[in-house]
């Protein structure tokens, strides 16, 4: 069942949707060479707690940090350590935060210093399949126009698309109904109303789109070990246009 939210909720997650979206670009202007990506963890720990929110991933099914740190072909969930960032490396951070009950959840990718321009378009297609994505949230929509146009954007440019994860309807929980593939997907496909709140979030691979996850439990890589990003925001369905609470104001 797809919980619809009320305005107050909403509001409430469009405050953790703040918190995550100034976290994430603090976290991105920290990123060089050398840092360890556990530096990112105890930086998102101490954001968090000074914005008056709670770490929506610590604890989470076990997972031990409040942010994912996700490096090159790791897609998502890695966990921040003693790994050192170096110049060329693509940096997944996903975060998200908890006010008053309500959930918000972002990832973006950036890279270390340069990267070649290949990489330079596998970020970009996934953050413009992301954009796609967004622009189809609206009141009256089916939810595999979501799907299909994340698929669109991520197949015209020849990426692969993760199918083990997908993005998830958030509120009161970090994960809720429905599941969101970034491909279309076969059964329910239900209409959109104003008060679902959605995380669409396209993992998009260079290589083959199988995925693996390694031994630590968490940290999801691809299969062929090609590079991965990922870009995700919390969105409100409304009857206009799609409401980013992911987004800070002027961006
Ligand atoms: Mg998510």
């Amino acid at each position: 069942m797809i919980e619809l939210k009320t305005p107050a909720e909403i509001e409430r997650m469009r405050q953790a949707g703040r918190v995550v979206a100034e976290l994430l670009e603090a976290l991105s202007a920290m990123l060089k060479p050398g840092l360890r990506t556990k530096d990112l963890d105890e930086a998102a720990r101490a954001f968090i707690k000074s914005h008056g929110a709670k770490p929506a991933f610590l604890g989470y099914r076990g997972f031990p940090a409040c942010v994912c740190v996700s490096v090159n072909e790791e897609v998502v969930h890695g966990i921040p350590g003693d790994r050192q960032l170096r110049a060329g490396d693509l940096v997944s951070l996903d975060a998200g935060a908890v006010v008053e009950g309500f959930y918000a959840d972002a990832a973006v990718t950036r890279w270390v210093g340069s990267v070649p321009a290949a990489s330079q378009r596998l970020v970009e297609t996934t953050r413009q399949a992301l954009e796609e994505g967004i622009a189809q949230a609206v009141e009256g929509k089916r939810l595999a126009d979501i799907s299909q146009a994340v698929q669109r954007v991520i197949e015209s440019a020849g990426f692969g698309i993760v199918r083990e994860f997908v993005g998830h309807g958030i509120g009161r929980a970090l994960h809720e109904d429905p599941p969101i593939p970034n491909f279309v997907p076969v059964g329910v496909n239900p209409r959109l109303r104003a008060g679902m709140v959605l995380a669409i979030e396209p993992m998009v691979t260079m290589g083959r789109h199988e995925v693996e996850v390694l031994s630590d439990g968490w940290t999801a890589v691809t299969k062929d070990r090609s590079l991965a990003a990922h870009w995700e925001h919390t969105v409100a369905v409304t009857s206009r246009a799609p409401d980013i609470l992911t987004q800070l104001p002027d961006a």
